[in-house]
């Protein structure tokens, strides 16, 4: 009998991790079959995840620093940086103009009073998170010393450091040979133990999908029924509709196509909900299934695990605007334009693990003083909601490596 392959396996540990978390939930938590099976799969989804997280700062580290390394071949490092910027910031600026004309238009908090939550807001004492501060603190965790950032795992950090040293292996050209060849041969490493933990990837996501859904909180769910329903939809346009046609507008490859190269990196975004941890296999699936160059995968994946958030983008956006109806404050034209640039800085400030943009929302909630302690109204169905976000991060991040190749190979005919 044939093996299925990877991807195959894959989808179908996603569906019997669904399949086994809702028997789970059936039985409810107290039952010795679900505390055996929850310990079970917490077990082999840290796992998992502890070894992605294990082989990333390596391969970030490497893929970075050779991609721009290599780009000095064609004379494009400006252009694609420029490129890669300005498509981030226009796809996330797309996500949540979506996000504010849903919640414009639909008005999810409506009809729910906010007495319905004050025992938990009360429970929350959310720490204050100015713009100004935010922004200080951002920029202050750009350049770290660069032994401290790859031994705290500090993502940002390696990406700022690791693009510095591909500068300079670019400017130094044949005096730094020895340093390249070794970190190409340092990325070809990493990619290939990315290779054998994706072996174990339809047990972790199994493991991991497993847990999240015999834990969810049914009763809260039903109360807030409106609100994730419309960010699950919107996050789907984003995805399903948006996205694939960015795609196939600039680069002409079909939805299909992109799926079929994209899946692993999608699933497992959402079983893990951390873009971080999802890196190298976004990494993988971009280079070697979706036919992205190395040195601009290396370069705008990394980056956009980092900072290209279309799904917590939107879901910022998404989030202050139900507070604001459940608060029963219209936020006006100008006061939705604020909206719409901190939940960019937010999502862009928002480091690729789970529930990070629960962090950074207090900033868009204050800066048009909504109360910071309303996250806590959102606590509940985040994990849920995570998933999807994360999924859309992901999934801008490889459309945006396909979309920047195209781009960059265009203007150097
Ligand atoms: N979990 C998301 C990510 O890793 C960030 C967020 O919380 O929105 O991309």
């Amino acid at each position: 009998m044939k093996f299925p392959s990877l991807n195959i396996q894959i989808l179908l540990g996603a569906f019997f991790g669904v399949a086994i978390g809702l028997y789970f939930h059936a039985l409810g938590p107290e039952h010795q079959v679900t505390q055996s099976g929850l310990y079970a799969a917490s077990l082999a989804g840290t796992l998992f995840i502890d070894l992605l997280k294990m082989i990333l700062i390596p391969l970030v580290f490497c893929s970075i620093t050779v991609g721009i390394a290599n780009l000095r071949q064609h004379q494009q490092m400006h252009r694609v940086w420029v490129t890669t910027l300005l498509f981030f910031i226009s796809s996330m600026a797309i996500a949540i103009v979506l996000a504010l004309l849903a919640g414009n238009y639909f008005k999810p908090g409506a009809n729910l009073h906010l007495t319905m939550f004050e025992h938990a807001m009360q429970k929350i004492e959310a720490k204050q998170l100015p713009l100004s501060d935010f922004f200080a603190q951002f920029l202050h965790g750009l350049f770290v010393n660069p032994f401290t950032a790859l031994s705290q795992g500090n993502v940002l950090a390696v990406v700022m450091f690791s693009l510095i040293l591909g500068v300079t292996l670019v400017i130094g050209g044949e005096r730094y040979k020895n340093i390249l060849s070794l970190l190409q041969e340092g990325l070809d490493v990493t990619m290939q133990i990315v290779g054998w933990v994706m072996r174990i990837a339809p047990l972790g996501i199994m493991a991991l999908l497993i847990k999240l859904v015999a834990l969810q909180d049914v009763a809260m769910l039903s109360t807030l029924a409106k609100f994730v329903a419309i960010v699950a939809g919107t996050l789907l346009l984003h995805g399903v509709v948006i996205l694939p046609l960015i795609l196939y507008v600039f680069t002409g490859k079909s939805p299909l196509f992109f799926w079929q190269g994209a899946r692993e990196a999608l699933v497992t975004a959402f079983a893990t909900s951390s873009s971080s941890a999802t890196l190298p296999v976004t990494l993988r699936c971009a280079s070697q299934q979706l036919e992205v160059k190395p040195e601009i995968a290396g370069f705008v994946i990394p980056l956009g695990a980092t900072i290209n958030m279309d799904g917590t983008a939107l879901y910022e956006a998404a989030a202050a605007l139900f507070i604001a109806n459940l608060v029963g404050i219209e936020l006006n034209f100008s006061q939705q334009l604020i909206v719409f640039f901190t939940a960019m800085i937010a999502a862009m400030g928002a480091p690729g693990i789970p529930s990070a943009g629960m962090v950074t929302m207090v900033m868009v909630l204050q800066s048009v003083g909504l109360p910071a302690e309303a996250i806590a109204i959102l606590l509940p169905i985040d994990r849920l909601l995570d998933t999807l976000r994360t999924t859309v991060n992901v999934e801008g991040d490889m459309v945006g490596s396909l979309v920047v190749q195209k781009l960059i190979a265009q203007r150097s005919i």
